[in-house]
């Protein structure tokens, strides 16, 4: 089940999202100021933010921060419905945005489109010749099988959900090892070099400098 996480302090806003989230089949998690959304954000996996701008504690713009370098889809709620405040939101990274009210049908087609467009919920994901099968957890390229261990199948599941950002040493490690990362980079490293030479992807599995790596696919 998809997990979406609702960042908004007009509770009656956040009960509509959630009932109809919920009976879409989406299993939401509320938080009714910004403080909250960033503690929650440290210690739980979601698969989408819904974020409102002006919040209690630290505001949707403020978060982003938080969220960019977790590389997880957000779409913007907001009341502000003047450009520069949507241009101000998509600038940050912010994937989507809806300008309160907005009808809860069009709330869920966004909400489709952004997990759609990050692969969320598919079973399989294809890029280039490399196929990837996340039910079976196996992997095809140019139609043949290759072997991964688990590490690396989660490390390119990972990079294929977030094709084009830069994702974070530190998130790498924490999402696939699922333990603390104390700043040793050699164990990543070494995996992504293996997974690159497994898919002959030396130029589309790129290093970024200082932070991590990024998958590049042409779309
Ligand atoms: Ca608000």
């Amino acid at each position: 089940m998809l997990k979406v996480l609702i960042v908004e302090d007009e509770r009656a806003i956040v009960d509509l999202i959630r009932l109809n989230l919920s009976a879409a089949g989406y299993q939401c998690t509320a938080v009714y100021n910004g403080l909250d959304a960033a503690d929650l954000l440290e210690n739980r996996r979601f698969d989408l933010i819904l974020l409102d701008v002006m919040l209690p504690g630290a505001d949707g713009y403020e978060l982003m921060d938080y969220i960019r370098p977790l590389g997880i889809p957000v779409i913007f709620i907001t009341a502000k419905h003047e450009v520069r405040d949507r241009v101000k939101g998509l600038k940050m990274g912010a994937d989507d945005y809806l300008v309160k009210p907005f009808d809860i049908v069009e709330l869920i087609a966004r909400v489709e489109t952004v997990l759609r467009r990050y692969h969320k919920g598919e079973k399989q994901i294809e890029v280039g010749d490399v196929l990837l099968d996340l039910e079976a957890h196996a992997v095809k390229k140019g139609g043949k099988p290759v072997n991964l261990t688990a590490k690396e199948f989660g490390l390119l599941a990972l990079f294929i959900q977030n094709k084009n950002i830069a994702l974070f040493r530190e998130v790498l490690y924490e999402k696939v090892w699922e333990g603390e990362y104390f700043g040793d980079s050699r164990t990543v490293d070494l995996h992504v070099q293996r997974l690159r030479k497994k898919l002959g992807w030396e130029n589309r599995l790129v290093t970024v400098h200082k932070i991590g790596y990024r998958l590049e696919v042409d779309e």
